[in-house]
């Protein structure tokens, strides 16, 4: 299998190409299974659940969740090693039959060359953390409606990369990359014309 890497500031996520055979294993099962690890709270599942489906024309499931990730918990930088959790994900047997598995994470992710990362992607799983993505990280007051639409954003970010997209250069899609929640917010959860059509393309 061989891998693309993208590198950016804050986020950090590498594409898998799949074999022929992969492909072909994974025909007919046309669902994206969110997995909260460890402690999510059930809005965040709830809400990605109602509008994923819409993005990705995709049947949306929650999962069973699996166990807080302290095998991936650095107590030097006291965050949670993102591509730790991701290889956890593509073990699990449960999530085989999904097309594409997606992580919730309310820890905060690193891998080592970056500070922190909001999410990473690898093959068919993908990772997000949840825990930057609030305004009372940043010692500001709560605001539920932008917290939810960050998390969408980065879901849709981080699996529009499982299904083959790319970053991109239009501050206003969700594959730009995000050096900063200014760019999150700036950029929202919909995908440019040009990457919408590359990605109705790649769900055929
Ligand atoms: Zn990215
Ligand atoms: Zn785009």
């Amino acid at each position: 299998m061989r891998h693309v890497s993208f590198f950016c500031l804050t986020l950090l996520v590498s594409l898998g190409i799949f074999s022929v055979m992969g492909l072909s294993a994974m025909e007919g099962r046309k669902n994206i299974i969110l997995v909260p690890v460890g402690q999510v709270n059930e809005e965040v599942l709830e809400k990605l659940r109602d509008h994923m489906g819409r993005v990705f024309n995709r049947k949306i499931f929650v999962g069973r969740g699996m166990p807080e990730p302290h095998y991936a918990f650095d107590r030097k930088r006291n965050q949670y090693f993102s591509s730790a959790i991701l290889n956890t994900l593509r073990e699990q047997k449960d999530y085989m039959a999904s097309e594409r598995v997606l992580g919730i994470v309310d820890h905060d992710l690193y891998v080592p060359e970056l500070n922190f990362v909001f999410g990473e992607a690898s093959g068919r799983e993908a990772v997000i953390s949840i825990t930057r993505l609030r305004q009372e990280f940043y010692g500001l007051p709560e605001d539920s409606s932008l917290f939810h639409k960050r998390v969408l954003t980065e879901a849709v970010h981080e699996l529009g990369h499982t299904y083959g997209v790319g970053h991109c250069k239009n501050p206003h899609c969700v594959m730009f990359f995000s050096n900063s929640l200014m760019d999150t917010d700036r950029k929202g959860w919909e995908f440019c014309p040009k990457c919408q059509s590359k990605l109705r393309e790649l769900l055929l």
